[in-house]
């Protein structure tokens, strides 16, 4: 038995960050890994807690005390194996969940006062660290099965889909219209939060275990959805939702304007240096940024433009910190590298100078009555009207899923607001109303987090496997 009292000796470390001068240039991970002892260490700074509330906060409910006990005891294999019990991609979930909302501001240490154990840097050690030593999935015990299941979507519901059927005798074959398999762990999220090769080695992991990656091939263009379900005997869904959501008021579409999404692709095309021959390299050197929204896109706009050399970016934001959907992690972050906030500001409409400057118009809002979701609205606060003047304006306010044009003709129902309607009930989870196709992720959930996205991915697997009768 450890020493219980570890965590009153030991303080909280979760890995050194790369100082500010260094990190505000580069476009590389922040977070230094967690050296042997160190996470050895840390890790004993977990009271094995009778009914561990991490456990519970987490969404794909890790073993999260078993695997620690296992780092503390330099089991790192073990650790691997245990932590893939219940996650498809902890290495990647380590490093971008919001610890701080899910199992760490769980953390019976954190709520005492003590400081968290550090379970996310720990958990990206464990997978990080077991590769490089040679471990890899043991699939010695699978009974192949004969059936067949595709894959639409290599994001983090398609790629946990994937892993749990192949962990259980099905060999997935996987569908993603770009290049490379992720979704926005590759095509969204910059490099600061998640090194592209992490995602890299993942594809190795996967296709070393049996799953089959068909990239550069979109269904309803390049394959119909008709096709696949004559050659498959069931397919799941994790296609991602990517309407891009507008705020509504004058001057969105005024040159100088940006969505958010095409401008951190555009980033990470530039950074792999795979931008499409005619695509224009987009920079913010020397330029005034101002971006609109306060969730994780948002930050990852802020922070890419900060990285460009912009001469300014200042986040504007219609409610409160308090408030804000964002990783409050995250914040800090872009805090730290030089990110200006405006907190209570609503945008009102976007105008062009003649030297072609945007001028952007904000009110001050204040916080009203809680909507049905219990947030409360942002509520514009008459005459507080005021002017930003800037070279750009990006726009970071989310995204809707929406149904694709085959759904119709192959009965599936969506909701009002474009999300594809699966049963997270049942023995059968995640069935669409066609029984062949099942769905998952933030086609289901509406934009989220990953770690959900993997959460519904292998649920919807193991519907699957139970549809088929492979278990
Ligand atoms: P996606 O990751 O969107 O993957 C869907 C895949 O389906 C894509 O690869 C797409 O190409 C493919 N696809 C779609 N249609 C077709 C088709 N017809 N044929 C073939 N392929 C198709 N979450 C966090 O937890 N932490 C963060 O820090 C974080 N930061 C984020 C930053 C940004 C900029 C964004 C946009 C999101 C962020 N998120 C974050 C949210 C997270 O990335 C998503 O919740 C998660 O990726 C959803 O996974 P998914 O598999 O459902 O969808
Ligand atoms: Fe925490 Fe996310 Fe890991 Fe769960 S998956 S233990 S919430 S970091």
């Amino acid at each position: 038995m450890g020493d219980v009292f570890q965590f009153m000796k030991l303080s909280r470390n979760p890995g050194d960050k790369v100082e500010v001068a260094v990190r505000k240039i580069e476009f590389k991970e922040i977070y230094t890994p967690l050296h042997a002892v160190d996470a050895g260490d840390q890790a004993g700074r977990c009271l094995s807690c009778g009914n561990p509330y991490c456990e519970w906060e987490c969404p794909v409910h890790n073993y999260i005390p078993n695997w620690l006990k296992l780092v503390k005891e330099g089991k790192l294999f073990e650790a691997a194996e245990m932590s893939h019990k219940t996650n498809s991609l902890p290495e990647i979930c380590g490093r971008v969940c919001p610890q701080d909302r899910l199992c760490e501001g769980a953390c019976t240490l954190e709520q005492g006062g003590f400081g968290a154990v550090t379970i996310g840097s720990i958990e990206k050690f464990i997978t990080d660290e077991a590769y490089k030593a040679g471990w890899r999935p043991d699939m010695s015990k699978v009974v192949w099965s004969s059936k067949k299941v595709a894959v639409i979507g290599a994001g983090p519901a398609g790629l946990a889909c994937a892993d749990v059927l192949v962990r259980n005798g099905v060999r997935p074959v996987v569908f993603d219209r770009y290049e490379e398999i992720g979704g926005l762990l590759t095509f969204g999220i910059p490099e600061f939060k998640l090194e592209k090769a992490v995602v890299k080695r993942r594809r190795e992991i996967m296709e070393g275990m049996g799953v089959e990656f068909r990239l550069n091939t979109e269904i309803g263009r390049d394959i119909q959805i008709e096709e696949l379900l004559s050659q498959y005997d069931a397919v799941f869904m994790g296609m991602g939702a990517y309407k891009y959501m507008k705020g509504g008021f004058e001057g969105e579409s005024l040159p100088g304007v940006l969505e958010a999404l095409p401008f951190l692709i555009n980033n990470v095309r530039q950074c792999l240096d795979t931008l499409p021959a005619g695509e224009v390299p987009v920079s913010m050197e020397g330029k005034r940024v101002v971006v609109l929204g306060g969730g994780d896109t948002a930050m990852d706009c802020n922070r890419t433009s900060i990285r460009q050399g912009a001469k300014k970016v200042i986040c504007a934001y219609r409610r409160d910190e308090a408030n804000m959907p964002g990783s409050k992690r995250e914040v800090n972050n872009a805090r730290e590298e030089g990110v200006e906030f405006l907190w209570n500001r609503q945008p009102m409409g976007i105008e062009q100078a003649a030297d072609g400057s945007l001028r952007l118009k904000l009110a001050e809002t204040r916080l009203g009555a809680p909507d049905a979701k219990g947030r409360r609205n942002a509520e514009i606060v008459p005459g507080s009207e005021e002017v930003i003047e800037c070279d750009h304006v990006i726009i970071a306010f989310g995204f809707q899923a929406e149904a694709a044009d085959w759904f119709e003709r192959q009965g599936i129902a969506t909701a009002a607001n474009g999300r594809t309607l699966a049963s997270s009930h049942g023995e059968i989870k995640y069935q669409t109303s066609n029984p062949k196709i099942f769905a998952g992720g933030d086609q289901v959930r509406g934009a989220d987090l990953v770690v959900r996205a993997v959460f519904e991915g292998r649920q919807a697997a193991e519907g699957m496997l139970s549809y088929l009768h492979v278990w």
